[in-house]
């Protein structure tokens, strides 16, 4: 689900792309010559928000794409292999920042984004200036018979490197879904189109404004899931909560719930175990029925929202939750207290089982006026569920 909805938005932008360039040559010149300014802008947006939000990969990922745009309008790349080094250095550069860890724009651990940057540079002004033989040698032999590359202007061994850069790619964005990873597999296919079509003004304004648009799509999207989710359990934060109960009306119903003896788990098992279980707790929250919405709320503590639906019917599902919480033992990695301990229990399995206490009341309830008064009161309801015993939904 996660991967379709970061990728859908890649990929109408890469149709918008193509059909874009399909239809530049019909456009008035006045207008071509005005579409000139667009990457530029992109450019500077792009830069100017990834930093800002500190965003390394998809800062590098413009630089990339901007330094390209610098080179081909420069009117620098005037050789078969001159474009075919600037084609396969761009897309390695763009895997190797979508390899390294995210490590900060300007940070002594970006130090081997930069490296690599002034190295692939070095590389391809070395390999234009000098039109080095042996580059030619690698970039430009029939490595496989000339017939299968006959649909691309490009050279064999850069269609082998692409395929290949794409495929990682694909991969990455496979295994990691994020609007980030979707970013990186768009602006390689971009970067991919843009070398196959060949170097043109048009082809350079829409191609790279379509992958610097990828690129801030991505900052934004990365920016509202920093704002709104929480980063740990992966839930919708307060932040969330608060809006949506600025659009609440009609029946519903709010829970709160809260882990029981939290505090002393986090003391006997660790802190990165307690870690896992408020993970395991959120991933069961996630599976609630009644259609409730889960929100970390803050700590130990959860929201679960209903729609319509009274406090009632949602306590058959609260005490179905609650039940299911309290009867599956979570297996955890027992990291131990003790310094001393650590080397020979930290990985070792530990079957534990927690227990949660729901508070929860509706709209309709008494002295209700508000989704905030609802979730006062639910907040007191739970404190009732605690001083019955704990692992009990009190409405
Ligand atoms: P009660 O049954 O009354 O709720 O007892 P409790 O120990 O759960 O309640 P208390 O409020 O005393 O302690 C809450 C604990 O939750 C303290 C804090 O260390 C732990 N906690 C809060 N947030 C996190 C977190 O993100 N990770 C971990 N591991 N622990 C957390
Ligand atoms: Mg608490
Ligand atoms: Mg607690």
């Amino acid at each position: 689900m996660r991967i379709i909805k970061s990728l859908v938005p890649v990929l109408i932008l890469l149709v918008a792309a193509v059909y874009a360039y399909q239809q530049y040559s019909l456009l008035p010149d006045i207008i071509e010559q005005v579409l000139v300014i667009v990457p530029l802008l992109l450019a500077v947006t792009s830069f100017a928000s990834s930093f800002h939000f500190n965003r390394s990969v998809l800062f590098f990922y413009a630089l990339v794409i901007t330094l390209a745009n610098v080179v081909l309008e420069m009117g620098l790349i005037t050789t078969t292999l001159s474009y075919a080094t600037l084609s396969v250095v761009i897309l390695l550069q763009l895997l190797i920042i979508s390899l390294l860890p995210e490590r900060g724009i300007i940070s002594l651990r970006a130090i081997p984004v930069h490296l690599s940057f002034a190295l692939l540079i070095g590389l391809t002004a070395y390999v234009v200036m000098t039109q080095a033989p042996w580059a030619a040698q690698v970039l430009l032999s029939d490595w496989l018979p000339a017939r299968y590359f006959d649909w691309t202007r490009l050279a064999p061994a850069v269609v082998i490197i692409f395929s290949g850069v794409f495929l990682i790619m694909l991969i990455l964005s496979l295994l990691k879904p994020s609007p980030q990873t979707s970013a990186g597999l768009g602006i390689v296919t971009m970067s991919i189109i843009q070398m196959h079509v060949g170097y043109s003004s048009s082809s350079v304004n829409v191609f790279s404004s379509a992958a610097l648009l990828m690129c801030l799509y991505a900052v934004t999207q990365e920016s509202w899931r920093m704002a709104y989710l929480d980063e740990l359990t992966g839930l919708p934060g307060r932040r969330a909560l608060r809006e949506k109960f600025e659009q609440l009306s009609g029946m519903y119903t709010v829970a709160m719930l809260d882990v029981d003896h939290f505090k002393k788990f986090n003391d006997t098992f660790g802190h990165d175990c307690g870690d896992t279980v408020l993970q395991m707790i959120a991933a069961r929250l996630r599976k609630v029925s009644g259609g409730g919405i889960p929100y970390r709320y803050g700590g130990e503590e959860f929201s679960i929202l209903f729609r319509n639906i009274d406090v009632i019917e949602a306590k058959v599902h609260l005490d179905v939750l609650r039940e299911q919480i309290a009867s599956t033992p979570f297996v955890v990695n027992r990291g131990s207290r003790r310094r001393s301990d650590r080397k020979t229990s930290a990985k070792k399995k530990k079957s534990v089982k927690v227990t949660v206490s729901i508070g929860a009341v509706d709209s309709h309830a008494n002295n209700v006026a508000s989704p905030w008064d609802a979730l006062k009161r639910a907040d007191q309801a739970l404190y009732r569920a605690k001083h019955k015993g704990r692992n009990c939904v009190c409405v």
